[in-house]
C-alpha cells in the first residue's frame, strides 16, 4: 500500500487527492491518497505534493504545521517523492527571484526559479507540451506561473515553453510550472509515482 499526501494549505487540493485516486485506479495500485496537515501525518507517508496557491503562504503555513521540516529531512534522506505544482515548485528551489525573500524555501531542488515570470499579459494559459518521459504531448495550463530559470547540480530540466525550463527532476523530486491537477490527464501523476517505483517506464 502507498500513501501519498497532498499538503493541505490552499489551492487546488481535492483537485490532487481526485488525480491521485484516478492514477491509482488505472496503474492498479494500492494506494491511499490523503490530506497532510501535521508532522505527524508526513511521517507517514511515501509521498507529497505540495499544490498550487501563493507561494508566499505556503511556506508560512508548512513553517507552522512542521510539515515543511518532516518533508525537507525526509526528502533529503531519499525517503519519499515530492511534486511541487507552480508555487510548490517555487517552494521546492535552493533559489528565488522576484519576492523570494518572503518565501521560505525548503531549498531541496538544485534550481533558480522567478515568481510570476510570465507577467501581467500572460497570467493564465494553456499550451501543449513535451514532456521527457512522456510519448505525446501534455496539455499544460498555467496560472501566474514561476519559470526555472537555471538548473545545476543533480537537476534536470524535463520540459521547456520557448526555451524556458517549466518542469524539472532531480532524484525523486518533481517540480512543475503548470498545473497537471486541472485536466482529466493523469500522465505526470504517473510520472510522479513512477519515482517512488523507480521505474523509468513510458507513462
Ligand atoms: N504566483 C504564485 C506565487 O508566486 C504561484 C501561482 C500558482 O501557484 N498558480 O506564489
Amino acid at each position: 500500500m502507498v500513501k501519498v499526501g497532498v499538503f493541505s494549505a490552499q489551492g487546488a487540493v481535492t483537485e490532487h487527492i481526485y488525480m491521485l485516486r484516478k492514477t491509482f485506479e488505472e496503474m492498479d495500485i494500492q494506494g491511499k491518497a490523503i490530506l497532510v496537515k501535521s508532522r505527524e501525518e508526513a511521517r507517514e507517508i511515501d509521498g507529497i505534493i505540495i499544490p498550487g496557491g501563493e507561494s508566499t503562504t505556503i511556506s508560512r503555513l508548512l513553517e507552522r504545521t512542521g510539515v515543511g521540516e518532516a518533508i525537507k529531512r525526509r526528502a533529503e534522506d531519499g525517503d519519499i517523492v515530492v511534486m511541487g505544482v507552480c508555487a510548490g515548485c517555487i517552494i521546492l528551489a535552493k533559489s528565488i527571484e522576484d519576492g523570494g525573500e518572503k518565501v521560505k524555501s525548503l531549498a531541496l531542488m538544485d534550481m533558480k526559479v522567478r515568481r510570476n515570470a510570465f507577467g501581467r499579459q500572460r497570467e493564465s494559459f494553456e499550451v501543449d507540451l513535451e514532456v521527457k518521459g512522456l510519448s505525446k504531448p501534455y496539455h499544460a495550463v498555467f496560472i501566474r506561473a514561476p519559470i526555472i530559470e537555471e538548473v545545476f547540480g543533480k537537476c534536470e530540466p524535463i520540459a521547456y515553453f520557448r526555451n524556458k525550463i517549466v518542469a524539472a527532476r532531480q532524484d525523486k523530486l518533481l517540480a512543475l510550472c503548470f498545473h497537471p491537477e486541472l485536466t482529466e490527464d493523469t500522465r505526470i501523476h504517473r510520472l510522479f509515482l513512477s519515482l517512488h517505483y523507480g521505474s523509468q517506464e513510458n507513462a
